[in-house]
């Protein structure tokens, strides 16, 4: 297809381009639990994750050494063990701010950005543009619309208020989503590369809205360290657990049953996954609830 390159804004032949990398979709099937379905149509597997028609062949293949980069320096090293230290140049906050700036491109294309305030949307086309022109080497700055890194993990217990999603764990070890998020004063990009999430800043309400997770530029490094993140993240997880399980509630009994034999064939790579821990995890917090949390509403009312 001919048509404007959305990041050189050149007309070209353009690529199908993945909205989140497909490395990790790649390194999720190398893992035997790499199924990932889209929220429209469950039963559909999709491999790849979600593609948009956007780039043109030069803007993939930038995007592409990048994304090299950040697999094989931080994701793989830091999946392998999260105790990890890296140190990193350039290539993490180029890396950060092209999943940003592709994620921020989906929700405009999606809704036009209609879930934000007058002020909200200015701000995000401020950041497109901002966020463009660091990714094409015009700027080294990309001033207050910051990239950060945090990982997560399986919580083992909990004391907070209200209670955990019986998914969590799961949710936290084994998916890969994306979102755009806003509150009054708050709006930010959402992208979690399985266990590292990475926001992309519009708005932010104080200059410490979150603590030890700034990519800086252009070298920092990235390691276990103490981080603060506001109370209102730990219920998002929660509520995008339970979103998750309710889509995987929706598969047919013939994609359940497809699951569980790529499961079965590859049994003791199973056993030593972090799904499997984390299902064990999610059963000892919220017991059954852990397994009917996956069962349609419809089943459910049977019982
Ligand atoms: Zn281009």
């Amino acid at each position: 297809m001919i048509g404007i390159c959305r990041l050189c804004e050149k007309e070209k032949e353009l690529k199908k381009s993945h909205l989140l990398p497909s490395f990790i979709f790649k390194w999720k099937k190398e893992q035997g639990t790499g199924f990932f379905r889209s929220s429209q149509n469950p039963n559909k597997r999709v491999q790849d994750g979600l593609k948009l028609y956007q780039l043109c062949a030069d803007c993939e293949q930038r995007f592409g050494l990048w994304e090299k980069q950040f697999s094989e320096k931080l994701f793989k090293p830091f999946h392998d063990n999260s105790g990890t230290h890296v140190k990193y140049s350039e290539w993490l906050l180029k890396f950060t701010v092209s999943i940003s700036w592709r994620n921020l491109i989906y929700h405009k294309l999606k809704n036009g950005l209609s879930i934000l305030s007058e002020t909200q949307r200015d701000l995000a086309e401020e950041a497109l543009l901002k966020w463009k022109s660091f990714l094409m080497n015009q700027t080294k700055h990309i001033g207050t619309f910051e990239q950060h890194i945090f990982p997560v993990d399986i919580i083992k217990s909990y004391q907070g208020r209200g209670s955990l999603s019986p998914y969590l764990n799961r949710y936290f070890v084994g998916s890969v989503d994306f979102d755009l998020l806003r509150t009054k004063k708050t709006c930010f990009l959402y992208s979690k590369l399985n266990k590292l999430i990475v926001i992309g800043i519009i708005q932010q309400p104080s200059k410490d809205y979150l603590e030890g997770t700034l990519i800086e530029y252009p070298t920092g490094k990235f390691k276990p360290r103490p981080i603060g993140i506001p109370e209102q993240f730990f219920h998002y997880f929660n509520k995008r657990a339970n979103q998750c399980a309710q889509h995987l509630s929706l598969l047919s009994d013939k994609q359940w049953e497809a699951i569980s034999k790529s499961y079965e064939k590859d049994i003791d790579r199973l056993k030593n996954s972090d799904m499997f821990f984390a299902t064990g995890v999610d059963v000892s917090i919220s017991g059954q609830n852990a397994f009917h949390v996956l069962k349609s509403e419809k089943e459910k009312d049977k019982k």
